[in-house]
């Protein structure tokens, strides 16, 4: 979908001059920041480094689910690679994950002809019997649908056929959509892919079981397969389905949050933090899901140590483990570091893939708003300068909540949802040039948040 030529570096010039020519709008007091800026920014658009670190992680270690051995592997080279790249403090933070395994699986319909659907189980599903579960099919396109078909439920397998609109709106299909008919007796849930219509590929992410209510197995099906089945279903023909699924449960296992830092010269105990989650879903690569968003935050990291500039406070990256389906390193992180979390600055999290940058999205007070709106202007020359209304993030949010700390997230514009959490999450979908772009917008963001003399508040 995005075929855009790999090696366009002719933009740097571009760049580089209109940096150096200070705008009549900007604020007076950001004039101080345009050297490293555009340093930063040079660096950043002269090389691949950052697409080819990423390429390299899903090459070598492919997908990345909590509990497998990929996941841990990748974690121990993130670090041997940090250090080589010359960042302090580097170590791990031990987190104990949830360690869900997938197995075989399959689902079709058995009648009134046999045909396979492309699916994906839902990740945290209990499994199906070894022979499986079969039921006749009942579409429903929303809660008060289901609720609707009341005693007619028991017993079938229920398909929420919900066309995708956004993905908060969606996702409460997958995450509780198997809860709500198992309690009225569905035996097993299929749900329409979380994403907007692609090349008949499933999308899975995690479901939530309710407290206390009956456990059934739950998938995700392509959307041009629940389109079929509606088609089917208002037909009239009676659709049964056959689900089988191996998915389980293993014991917790062991995990790591990896941190770096490039420590501040006058404030180490101020913190400005920058991350994505390392561990990603058992399918694709988890490229732009989450391990663009990694690269380009440590990418931050590695830009500002090979041009020696060394802020006043501390920068730390974390490539958090588990966000998909537990967000425990994010919970570790918020219990280890309790004492200090008043010393964080910033936290800034990049989990929307990493597309064309456009700017930030902010979450803090109007006067840190203010500032913030002012240094993303040196970002005008890749327009990546525009800060938006929210900042948010799933892994820095529980940090964020307990002490009020200002939020932000990178914005870029991309077709995420239609590879999300697919088998098509890969390299190639990812721009070189985006990579570099979004490394040196969250770069400039960072330094000067770090450097600036008055605190972010
Ligand atoms: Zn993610």
């Amino acid at each position: 979908m995005h075929s855009r030529p790999r090696a366009m570096l002719l933009p740097i010039v571009i760049i580089a001059v209109s940096l150096s020519a200070p705008s009549a709008i900007s604020a007076p007091w950001i004039d101080a920041y345009r050297d490293p800026a555009a340093r930063l920014l040079g660096e950043a658009m002269a090389t691949r480094f950052a697409w080819e670190r990423l390429a390299y992680i899903g090459d070598t270690f492919g997908n990345r689910l909590s509990g497998s051995e990929s996941l841990e592997d990748a974690i121990e080279w993130a670090v041997a690679e940090m250090k080589r790249d010359g960042l302090e403090n580097v170590h791990t933070e031990p987190v104990k994950v949830p360690h869900w395994v997938r197995g075989q699986e399959s689902a079709e319909i058995v009648a009134p002809r046999r045909q396979r659907l492309a699916m994906l189980g839902l990740g945290n599903s209990i499994g199906t019997p070894a022979a499986g579960v079969e039921g006749d099919l009942l579409i429903v396109r929303s809660f008060d649908e289901l609720d609707a078909a009341g005693s007619a439920v028991k017993g079938r397998v229920v398909l929420f056929n919900v066309p995708f609109t956004n993905y908060g709106e969606t996702v409460q299909y997958r995450s509780n959509g198997p809860s709500r008919a198992a309690a009225l007796g569905a035996v097993a849930v299929l749900v329409r892919s979380v994403g907007p219509p692609g090349l008949r590929l499933p999308h899975t992410g995690a479901l939530r079981y309710a407290e206390g209510a009956p456990q059934i197995p739950a998938a995700a099906i392509s959307t041009e397969d629940a389109d079929k089945l509606q088609r089917m279903q208002d037909r009239g023909t009676t659709v049964r389905i056959h689900l089988k699924m191996d998915a389980k449960f293993l014991p917790d296992a062991d995990s790591f949050n990896v941190v770096g830092e490039i420590r501040g010269r006058e404030r180490p105990d101020e913190v400005v933090l920058v991350s994505g989650h390392f561990d990603s879903w058992d399918v694709g690569t988890g490229s732009t899901d989450d391990g663009g968003g990694c690269v380009v935050s440590w990418e931050a990291l590695r830009l500002m140590k090979k041009l020696n500039l060394r802020p006043r406070r501390t920068v730390r990256v974390v490539l958090w483990t588990n966000e998909e389906n537990g967000t425990r390193g994010a919970l570790a992180y918020r219990d280890r570091h309790k004492d200090e979390l008043g010393n964080h600055v910033l936290m800034f999290e990049s989990d929307g893939g990493v597309f064309r940058p456009t700017g930030f999205g902010f979450s803090g007070s109007d006067a840190a708003r203010a500032k913030v709106t002012e240094i993303a202007a040196l970002l005008r020359g890749i327009q990546a300068d525009h800060i938006s209304a929210a900042g948010e993030g799933a892994d820095i949010g529980p940090s964020v909540q307990a002490a009020n700390i200002p939020a932000m997230s990178l914005d870029v514009d991309g077709n995420y949802f239609l590879i999300h959490h697919t088998d098509a999450d890969t390299i190639d979908k990812i721009d070189p040039m985006d990579m570099s772009r979004a490394s040196a917008a969250i770069a400039v963001m960072a330094y000067v948040i770090a450097e600036m003399p008055e605190r972010l508040r």
